[in-house]
């Protein structure tokens, strides 16, 4: 019988095993274009789009694959994987729809937690296994095994991604049993400091000293912050001793954050310290690849391959540019290598200026066609709302402003309205084309003005 089993019926029975083994997101990237062509002498052939996939899959995927496959079709000794001769036309393609059905991903209010930060979307590779073997350790070994993790990388490598997915993944395990809270080093002073302000110590000590994981982005930002710096100490051995779990990041080692109690520091070494490293080629276009299915771009994978070619230090800028070329590629016609090599250079240059505030503001209110001190001062005026959101989104996203100091520069806003309306525009970017089209034409005004 098993013999009878019809290949295209055994190949889905594969791949929803697979599924469930490796992950739903991971079996879409890389097994939609594959197609089984045949059983001949007990070797299953696959047909594969082009080179890339085939590497991924002989490098990646293979052990599994061919032991799935064992089990549904009983006979199989190898996997032979076969490039598909009707390579992509490289000059004449579509026009991209940009998809408007993108998911809106809400912030758990009790964590703090995004759950577009999965386990399950987290591509791995050489650069970065060890520390997801340690975030999926912690998961099943609650205070026990690494305690605390302290994960540490440059910019926009994952630290982010990574942290957030052990909180959701704890979240998915143990549902309400185990109470888990994210926040940024950022968000903590800033609490604190409220806190102080308004006398309210407890309730900030109960949020933080109440859970069974703590996690806590960012702390190479205590760096100089004295009171932040206790408070997080005594946070810390409440939690340590209660055996809850932490999990640090930072953009280096304990030992060279600047400014920082030594005492603060050996807590920071205490447990596992490892580091991510920026991505290899392989990665990158991993990455790209599942990104580009995420988000509905269908940019062909010789796109993603210059990109991930160009791009190379930082996944945020990978993930940017495959926003840009994909934003670009839907006005243009002839998708040549050349010209997405033109868009990527476009793109990079947009990314290293620096941009002063001034400018922002100045782009934005002429756009709005409003005074500049319009944005700045505390004048109520409904009409002004949406500009300032804009403004304000725009310092932070390109100006790479912090919340406090976006909040100083429009007289002394608090940092929570800051906050607030930056993540509104975000979310609306998503839900509105409009918008989305008229940030991008500001974003274009500020970097080439
Ligand atoms: P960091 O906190 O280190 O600055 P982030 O976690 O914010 O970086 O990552 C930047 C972007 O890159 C995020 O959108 C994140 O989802 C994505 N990213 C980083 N690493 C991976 C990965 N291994 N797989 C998938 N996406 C990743
Ligand atoms: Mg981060």
């Amino acid at each position: 019988m098993e013999d009878k089993l019809d290949l295209n019926t055994g190949w889905q029975k594969i791949i929803t095993i697979l599924e469930e083994r490796v992950s739903k997101p991971t079996i879409k990237t890389w097994f939609s274009n594959v197609v089984p062509l045949q059983i001949l002498n007990g070797i299953l052939q696959l047909e594969v789009p082009n080179k890339l996939v085939k590497n991924w899959l002989e490098n990646k995927f293979h052990v599994i694959l061919l032991k799935t496959a064992k089990e549904v079709f009983k006979e199989l000794k190898s996997i032979e994987y076969i490039i598909s001769s009707n390579e992509v036309k490289k000059t004449r393609i579509r026009k991209y729809l940009f998809s408007q059905k993108i998911t809106i991903f809400e912030v758990s209010p009790s964590t703090n937690l995004n759950p577009k930060y999965t386990f399950e979307n987290f591509v791995v590779g050489s650069n970065n296994e060890l520390a997801f073997a340690a975030a999926q350790g912690v998961v099943n070994n609650l205070g026990e095994k690494f305690n605390p993790l302290f994960i540490w990388g440059g910019v926009g490598l994952g630290k982010t991604h990574l942290l957030q997915a052990i909180g959701n993944e704890i979240v998915k395990k143990y549902s309400t049993t185990k109470k888990v809270r994210y926040a940024t080093t950022e968000q903590f002073t800033n609490e604190l400091i409220n806190t102080l302000k308004n006398q309210n110590i407890e309730e900030f000590r109960q949020k933080f000293r109440e859970v069974d994981v703590l996690i806590l982005d960012d702390v190479h930002f205590l760096s100089g912050k004295t009171k932040s710096q206790e408070e997080l100490f005594h946070t810390f051995n409440e939690l340590y001793n209660a055996r809850k779990q932490i999990v640090f990041s930072s953009d280096r080692p304990p030992k060279m954050i600047p400014d920082i109690e030594e005492r603060l520091q050996s807590r920071f070494e205490g447990g596992l310290v490892i580091d991510i490293t920026p991505p290899d080629f392989e990665t990158r276009f991993a990455i790209l690849r599942l990104k580009n299915q995420e988000r509905a771009y269908y940019l062909p994978d010789y796109i993603l391959e210059i990109i991930a070619q160009k791009i190379t230090k930082n996944i945020r800028e990978l993930e940017g540019a495959l926003n840009y070329t994909a934003f670009k590629l839907r006005s243009l016609k002839d998708a040549t290598p050349e010209k997405i090599e033109t868009l990527i250079k476009e793109y990079q240059r947009h990314n290293i200026k620096t941009i002063s505030p001034k400018k922002i503001l100045k782009i934005v209110a002429e756009f709005y066609n409003i005074k500049e001190e319009d944005l700045t001062k505390k004048i109520r005026k409904k009409e002004l709302i949406k500009p300032r959101q804009v403004a304000m989104y725009l310092l932070r996203e390109i100006g790479k402003l912090s919340y406090n100091s976006i909040g100083e520069l429009l007289n002394k806003r608090d940092h929570t309205t800051v906050l607030y309306s930056c993540e509104k525009i975000e979310k609306e970017i998503q839900e509105s084309f409009d918008l989305f089209q008229e940030i991008e034409v500001l974003k274009n005004r500020i970097l080439n003005e």
